[in-house]
């Protein structure tokens, strides 16, 4: 192994990729790339409970998303390999157990065989005497005929460290610099659970050393943990990588963001609306029962997605696919978590992969907690969408569809038009899907909700739009040709000849009566790609609808 920046990122499958991971990834990343180093993907997994196949397929998804490829690690499309492997800590136990047997050679591992409820008593009690629980070694009063009588009987046990009595909590964090606490504020922690799987701490340090990593940047939440881990790289003999830990990431309210925000936008909506009941096939009510019996019952990101989708309720993204969904490009939403921490410096902000490659650095990452400012995402977002070109915008929005929105990507021959008229207004690609639901409804199905534009358009004033409809429609019915040109010059005519010469009292209700609201594309493109017979009929039924629900 060479003496090169070496870096990993090892998040644990238990949910999805939040931002706060992305952003670790990203750093680790460019930190790697930039020194032509190698970035190594790691998947924690030890947590057998929680950990789950999909989420960690999600994982990989998320990062090659984002553009983060991993020389080494699990292999996925063009990413992973590598000869420091497994890269899955359930795949290491010999490699934990060879570790773990130096220790209890050298005296400092033992078994302690207290059940939970044995150490909350103990707990209890600390708390009762206003003390900080530590354990209290009691493990090492048995003698060795004890310890083997309760192997023998098969106790459940766990290994604890022993931690020197003269250890050194002290390291130099890149980010925050000289950190350090007591000797009495660490006990023996455990680092074998009672499954026999190693505990985080005792894994990361193994790992971190036998592949070789120089750099551990990760977040801030592991800052205390770092004290375990470099007594446990003293005993075993292993050198200290670098520490760079980031900072939190809070909402513009200054709380964390964290997963639980869309539990609780969830929870707060079926409070304020007096829900009482899941809606109809999306949770079961033993589960929705449950869910709401604590605020720690949180419900699995499919559910509530899928309980948000049924009530209507936009929930906040948080995790990378969240924004994948919603339409943000990749290299924006690198762009931006970059700067949760992270500047170049000369009030550069916006910048691509390469640009941050050749500038990231470790010294340059802030220690105050960073802001997620959702306006300011949006706003890169617009702008890169407005600096792709036309051809690039129809086939990266085309490729989202497919995703996303499969009735817009059968529009076929009509997509070009499509992504043309939306590309200047789209914030997001789901911006663009979502002024022109109505492209993609049958002319039976669409209906008309009479909100205060639509009435204005449709209602008021001495002549009303709704009874410029009929005239306007057949002479749309009688054009030759269905283009812009025609279709502009024939609604000009209208207007001039129908309405004082204003062009908004014929275009709206057209729109109104063709999309169903008072948003849509400019109006020659929205009839251009409806098509003559599906604009007539819709003018027809809005006429006849309108007729039929107002006393107009
Ligand atoms: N697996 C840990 C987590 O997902 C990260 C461990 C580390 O970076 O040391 O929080």
């Amino acid at each position: 192994m060479t003496n090169k920046v070496r870096t990993r990122f090892a998040p644990s499958p238990t949910g999805h990729l939040h931002v706060g991971g992305a952003r670790t990834a990203i750093y680790c990343w460019a930190y790697a790339r930039g020194r032509e180093g190698t970035f190594i993907l790691r998947i924690e997994d030890t947590d057998q409970k929680r950990s789950s196949e999909q989420a960690t397929f999600g994982f990989f998804e998320d990062l090659n998303w984002l553009g983060v490829n991993w020389d080494e690690g699990p292999e996925f499309q063009s990413s992973g390999g590598g000869d420091v492997g497994p890269y899955f800590q359930a795949q290491r136990l010999d490699e934990y157990n060879t570790q773990l047997n130096k220790l209890i050679e050298c005296g400092l591992a033992y078994y302690a065989f207290e059940t939970p409820d044995e150490l909350n008593e103990k707990r209890k009690l600390a708390r009762a005497e206003k003390r900080a629980y530590r354990y209290d070694r009691a493990a090492l009063e048995l003698t060795e005929e004890q310890v083997q009588a309760n192997l023998d009987e098969g106790k459940p046990y766990v290994i604890r460290f022993k931690v020197p009595d003269d250890a050194i909590l002290a390291f130099t964090d890149e980010v925050i610099g000289d950190v350090e606490i007591p000797r009495s504020e660490l006990d023996d922690f455990v680092i074998f659970k009672a499954d026999g799987f190693p505990t985080y701490h005792f894994a990361v340090v193994v790992d971190d050393a036998l592949m070789g990593v120089t750099d551990v940047v990760r977040g801030q939440e592991h800052l205390n943990n770092t004290f375990k881990h470099i007594v446990l790289q003293e005993a075993l003999g292993f050198e200290r990588p670098r520490y760079a830990h980031l900072s939190l990431i809070f909402n513009p309210d200054g709380s964390k963001m964290s997963k639980r925000d869309k539990d609780k936008t969830l929870r707060a909506y079926v409070k304020e609306h007096q829900i009482e009941s899941p809606p109809d096939g999306c949770i079961e009510h033993a589960e929705w029962d449950n869910w709401l019996s604590s605020k720690d019952n949180q419900l699995q990101t499919d559910e509530a997605n899928s309980l948000a989708k049924a009530l209507g309720v936009s929930l906040p993204e948080i995790n990378v696919d969240d924004f994948k969904a919603a339409g943000y490009l990749p290299e924006v939403l690198m762009n931006y978590l970059c700067l949760l921490g992270w500047s170049p410096g000369d009030d550069i902000e916006q910048f691509d992969s390469a640009f941050l490659i050749e500038h990231f650095s470790l010294d340059r990452i802030v220690k105050s907690p960073a802001k997620f400012d959702r306006a300011k995402l949006l706003a890169f977002n617009l702008d890169a969408m407005q600096a792709l070109s036309s051809e690039a915008f129809e086939s990266r929005l085309l490729e989202w569809c497919h995703e996303y929105a499969p009735a817009f990507a059968a529009l076929g021959e009509r997509f070009p038009l499509f992504a043309k008229a939306n590309h200047e207004r789209s914030k997001t690609f789901r911006d663009a899907i979502e002024t022109s639901s109505f492209l993609v409804e049958d002319d039976e199905a669409l209906t008309w909700v009479e909100t205060k534009p639509v009435k204005k358009a449709l209602l008021k004033g001495e002549v009303t739009g709704l009874s410029l409809l009929p005239e306007v429609a057949q002479r749309l019915g009688e054009l030759a040709d269905w283009t812009h040109e025609s279709i502009d010059a024939c609604l000009a005519s209208c207007a001039e000849e129908l309405a004082g010469g204003k062009l908004g009292k014929v275009a709206q209700p057209v729109r109104i009566a063709v999309a169903g609201s008072p948003v849509s594309p400019p109006i020659g493109d929205t009839l251009v790609l409806l098509g003559r017979d599906s604009t007539i009929k819709r003018i027809e039924r809005c006429i006849a609808f309108f007729m039929s629900h107002c006393d107009a």
